[in-house]
């Protein structure tokens, strides 16, 4: 369509070097197709060039002092991409290779992932270029301060509500909070995942593994299957990949991997829950590498990817399965691509992983039950009211058939769902309309 064409050649030629944003606009924009064909307004209102700009950027310097007294010097964003359902709401990523095309492409991807909630939430993302490993507890907490002394300007409970993300766990929320609190004087929901101690929601920690779970049992019922019995490899070894192993051993899956950028552990047999206790302790709470970990097979620099496997869950990051990766997977006859990290799946991956008939669960609707907890911690926040882990995990479970129904409506096949689409265009339909309701603006 050549509405679509001319905006991607325009941002290409305008932001040359954002190619994960460029990456991420052409994967919503060209899904959306058959629904901007049937609504003449999405041109005439100018609604795609609106929503690859967004509102605003913001970048700042990040100064601060370490325990040996130097002053280092990082860089901050807030990337405030669009509030048209609701105050910008998306997490906080702490890792060396960030750069505003990372927060342009994630705070895109957060306006339609929030939209598929259904709760009130715009998309926004942001973060710094701060590498936390192998630093001190004081360092990490001169940072998280530094970093909020400016943030705090920007966000606010029915403003922008960030939360966590890569780099960016319950310790590092406590020390910004800490800091938010005592700028603004005021004790409200403009952090989430925060502690339950202060404020934070039960089950958030666990909401986007356990989520991104409940959406896989949705979409193996749509197909007639369940996940007893199912072999299962996933990558990464933090929030994500850890809670979705839990959700997976309990469902009686076989979890036969996790993995970190050094290298992956393989549990030939499938991990059992003493393992996966202890691999918690190791990174929750030592923050240990998963190579000092003594059982199971450790396979240094390698990517799990090449372990046979029903079904493929990446919890890592961006662009983790390429064209290469997708072959190996399709050739060893894995069935199901499950999300769980933002953008994991190269768009040419995708189109290889759908034509061998392959069932793509993007991260966009799979990882939802993060910022949808996210959202429910507001909730509790703003009537002082916290809820029990149970209703939480059952108001969860509910989002996530919600999300999962949505993509199925928005398939344009029904008779092989493609999810990548369905969740496109339901996320990019609601924003749409908020838009277009709202005139020129
Ligand atoms: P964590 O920081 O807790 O864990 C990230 C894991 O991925 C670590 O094991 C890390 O290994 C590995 N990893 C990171 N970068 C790379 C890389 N370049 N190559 C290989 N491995 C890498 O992050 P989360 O689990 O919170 O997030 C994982 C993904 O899920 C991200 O895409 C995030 O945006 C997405 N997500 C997270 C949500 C949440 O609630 N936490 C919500 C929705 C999406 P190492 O320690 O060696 O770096």
């Amino acid at each position: 369509m050549q509405a679509v064409q001319t905006i991607l050649k325009d941002i290409s030629d305008k932001y040359p070097h954002e190619r994960d944003f460029h990456q991420a606009v052409k994967e919503v924009f060209e899904d959306v197709i058959p629904y901007i064909e049937n609504n003449d307004d999405i041109e005439k209102l100018s609604i795609l060039e609106r929503m690859v700009e967004p509102d605003r950027v913001i970048q700042f310097r990040v100064s601060w002092q370490n325990q040996k007294g130097e002053i280092e010097v990082n860089r901050g964003w807030r990337v405030q991409f669009n509030n048209a359902i609701g105050p910008y709401k998306g997490g906080l990523r702490f890792h060396p290779s960030v750069s505003l095309d990372t927060f342009k492409f994630l705070g895109f991807e957060q306006t339609f992932k929030n939209a598929l909630t259904s709760l009130p939430m715009g998309g926004g993302k942001g973060g710094a270029d701060f590498d936390s490993k192998g630093r001190s507890d004081a360092d990490i907490m001169s940072f998280c301060h530094a970093f909020m002394l400016e943030l705090h300007k920007h966000i606010g409970p029915d403003y922008d509500v960030p939360a966590g993300d890569i780099g960016v766990g319950g310790r590092e929320i406590g020390y910004m909070f800490g800091m938010y609190k005592k700028l603004s004087g005021r004790f409200d929901g403009a952090l989430t995942g925060k502690s339950p101690s202060f404020g934070g929601s039960l089950i958030r920690k666990e909401a986007t593994g356990y989520g991104a779970i409940y959406f896989l049992e949705n979409a193996l019922k749509h197909n007639g299957e369940d996940l007893k019995g199912k072999s299962c490899v996933i990558s990464g070894a933090g929030n994500v990949a850890l809670h979705a192993a839990k959700k997976l051993i309990e469902k009686e899956a076989k979890v036969l991997s996790l993995s970190d950028s050094k290298g992956s552990l393989y549990f030939k047999d499938g991990m059992s829950k003493d393992q996966l206790e202890e691999l918690f302790e190791l990174k929750e709470i030592k923050r240990g590498r998963l190579s000092e970990y003594s059982q199971g097979d450790y396979r240094d620099g390698q990517e799990p990817w090449d372990i046979e496997c029903e079904i493929a869950v990446p919890c890592a990051t961006q662009n983790e399965i390429s064209e290469e990766e997708a072959k190996t997977l399709i050739k060893n006859k894995t069935k199901w691509i499950v999300e769980g990290a933002n953008m994991p799946t190269t768009a040419q991956a995708v189109k290889i992983l759908h034509a061998e008939g392959v069932s793509v669960l993007p991260g966009k609707a799979v990882n939802a039950g993060g910022v949808s907890v996210s959202g429910l911690e507001r909730t509790q926040n703003a009537t002082y009211l916290p809820w029990t882990a149970e209703k939480v995990d059952e108001k969860l479970k509910e989002i996530m058939k919600d999300i999962h129904d949505l993509c199925v409506d928005g398939s344009v096949n029904q008779e092989k769902i493609n999810y990548v689409q369905g969740a496109n265009i339901a996320g990019f339909k609601r924003v749409a309309e908020a838009m277009m309701a709202y005139g020129s603006l």
